[in-house]
C-alpha cells in the first residue's frame, strides 16, 4: 500500500498542492487499481512511468536517492531522441553536432551528419522526465531503498526501507529500472549482468576543436573501445573512455589526458553494462509479474555503449507489455537493434592497429555519406548501406570476426 507520507515527501519537491498529492495517494491506495511500481527514478524508471500512467494504470516511482539532484553527465544522443521525448527534449538539449571526426594512427576521416547528434545533461534530463511522469500520473518517493521481493496472495510483496525505515509495499506488477547493478533483477532471479568502466572529463574545449564536431579516436593498445571528445558548449567538452578494466583505464586515460595537454575540471564516471544476449525482460513471481527496462537490462547499444535512446525504447516496450498485458513490438525491434550493434562490436573488438588504419582509409566519400545519413540507433539499415557503398568493409567485418572466434585480442 502507498504511504502518505512519501506523497507528501514528494508533492515538497515538485511543489505540488496538496490536494493533488492526496488524490494520487487515495487513487493507489484504495485497492481498487492495479498498481505498478517502478524502482529506480531515473532515465528508464521515469520513462517508463510516464508511459505506464499515460495509459490509465496507477505507478509509483520508487528512488533511493534522497532529492530530485541527479548528478550531472555530458551525454551523446542521436536525433531519435526528439522523437521520444517530445516538446520537453528542448530542455535537457545544450548543443548540436554535425561532424565527426574519427582518429587513428595519424589518420583522420570526417563524417557529416545529415540529422544532428544531441548534446543532453542528464541533471536537466532527469527533472524534465520526472516532471512528464508526474503530469501523466505517477508518483514519485524519493529516500526509499528497494530492498526484497517476493510472493503474496495478490500479487508482490516488496521490503524497502523509507528514510531508514523498513516497510512493505504491494503491487501486481514490479518495474526493475534500477541501473546495471539492479537489485529487482539479483533479487527475481536474473543473473548479472557484464560491466565496464565509463570515465569522463569535462575538460576545457581545444582551440582547433569546433563546438559542433565530435571527435573519436580509436586507440587498440589501450582500449578496445574508442576515445572521444564531445563538445557541450563553444567552451567546454567530456573526454572520456572505455575500457575494460579499471585500473588500466584509468592509467590510460591520465596518459591521454596528460598527451592531449588537457585539464581535467570535473569527473563524470561509471560502470555501464556490455549487451551480450537479450536479457529477457520480464519474470512470474507467484501471481505477480517484473520486468527490467534501461540498464538493468543492458539495453545499451555495445557499438557505442548508449543507453539513453535504447533504455528509453525498453522502457516503452515494457510500459506497452503491462499495458496490453502481452507481448510488445518494441522490444522485438529493440531486440533485433541490440543485436545488430552486439555484431558490429564483436568484428570491431578484436581490431588491430592495421585494421583500424584501413577502416579510416575505407571510409572514402560514399560510404561516409551513408554513415551520415543514417544515424545510430537505425544500425541495420545503416551497416547494409555502408557495405554496398564499401563492400571492402565486410571482409575487414569479418576479419574482426574471425580473430575474435580465434581468441586473439
Ligand atoms: C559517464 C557516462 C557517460 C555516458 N554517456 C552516454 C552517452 O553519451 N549516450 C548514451 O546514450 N548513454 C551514455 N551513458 C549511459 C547512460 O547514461 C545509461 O545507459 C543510462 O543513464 C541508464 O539509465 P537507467 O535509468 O537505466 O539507469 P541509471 O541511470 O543507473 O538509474 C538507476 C536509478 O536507480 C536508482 N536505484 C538504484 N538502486 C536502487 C534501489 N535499491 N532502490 C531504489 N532506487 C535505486 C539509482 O539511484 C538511479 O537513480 C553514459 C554513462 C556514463 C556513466
Amino acid at each position: 500500500m502507498i504511504l502518505e507520507t512519501s506523497n507528501i515527501q514528494e508533492a515538497r519537491v515538485f511543489g505540488m498542492c496538496g490536494s493533488v498529492a492526496n488524490k494520487q495517494a487515495l487513487s493507489q491506495t484504495d485497492g481498487s487499481g492495479r498498481e505498478v511500481i517502478v524502482v529506480g527514478g531515473s532515465a528508464a524508471g521515469l520513462f517508463t512511468a510516464a508511459s505506464i500512467a499515460r495509459g490509465g494504470r496507477a505507478v509509483r516511482v520508487l528512488e533511493s536517492m534522497p532529492q530530485l539532484e541527479p548528478a550531472p553527465r555530458t551525454l551523446i544522443v542521436t536525433d531519435h531522441f526528439r522523437n521520444q521525448m517530445g516538446a520537453c527534449a528542448r530542455e535537457s538539449i545544450i548543443n548540436e553536432i554535425r561532424r565527426f571526426e574519427l582518429y587513428t594512427d595519424g589518420r583522420s576521416a570526417q563524417i557529416a551528419l545529415k540529422q544532428p547528434d544531441l548534446i543532453i545533461e542528464r541533471s536537466r534530463l532527469i527533472p524534465a522526465l520526472a516532471r512528464e511522469a508526474q503530469q501523466a500520473g505517477a508518483s514519485l518517493s524519493f529516500d526509499t531503498r528497494f530492498l526484497g521481493i517476493g510472493p503474496n496472495a495478490r500479487g508482490l510483496r516488496l521490503e524497502v526501507e523509507t528514510a531508514g525505515k523498513r516497510e512493505e509495499l504491494h503491487a501486481d506488477s514490479v518495474v526493475g529500472a534500477d541501473g546495471a547493478a539492479s537489485r529487482v533483477a539479483r533479487a527475481s532471479g536474473w543473473p548479472p549482468v557484464e560491466t565496464v568502466p565509463l570515465v569522463q572529463a569535462i575538460v576545457r574545449l581545444p582551440k582547433d576543436c569546433p563546438p559542433d564536431t565530435t571527435r573519436v579516436w580509436f586507440v587498440p593498445d589501450d582500449t578496445p573501445y574508442f576515445y572521444w571528445l564531445i563538445p557541450e558548449s563553444a567552451e567546454r567538452g567530456a573526454l572520456g573512455v572505455i575500457g575494460e578494466h579499471g585500473s588500466d583505464t584509468k592509467r590510460c586515460f591520465e596518459r591521454f589526458l596528460e598527451k592531449k595537454k588537457l585539464e581535467p575540471l570535473e569527473w563524470q564516471g561509471a560502470r555501464i553494462p556490455v549487451y551480450r544476449s537479450w536479457v529477457p525482460v520480464r519474470r512470474q513471481i507467484g501471481n505477480g509479474e517484473v520486468f527490467l527496462v534501461g540498464d538493468a537490462a543492458a539495453q545499451v547499444k555495445v557499438s557505442t555503449v548508449g543507453g539513453i535512446v535504447t533504455g528509453f525504447r525498453g522502457a516503452l516496450g515494457v510500459a506497452q507489455a503491462i499495458l496490453n498485458q502481452g507481448k510488445s513490438g518494441e522490444l522485438s525491434a529493440l531486440r533485433r537493434e541490440l543485436a545488430t550493434h552486439w555484431m558490429i562490436r564483436r568484428a570491431l573488438h578484436h581490431f588491430e592497429q592495421k585494421d583500424y588504419s584501413r577502416l579510416v582509409d575505407l571510409l572514402h566519400t560514399s560510404a561516409r555519406e551513408s554513415l551520415g545519413e543514417i544515424n545510430r540507433d537505425e544500425s541495420a539499415r545503416l551497416l547494409w548501406n555502408v557495405v554496398r557503398r564499401q563492400p571492402r568493409l565486410i571482409l575487414l567485418g569479418l576479419r574482426g570476426l574471425l580473430m575474435g572466434k580465434a581468441g586473439k585480442s
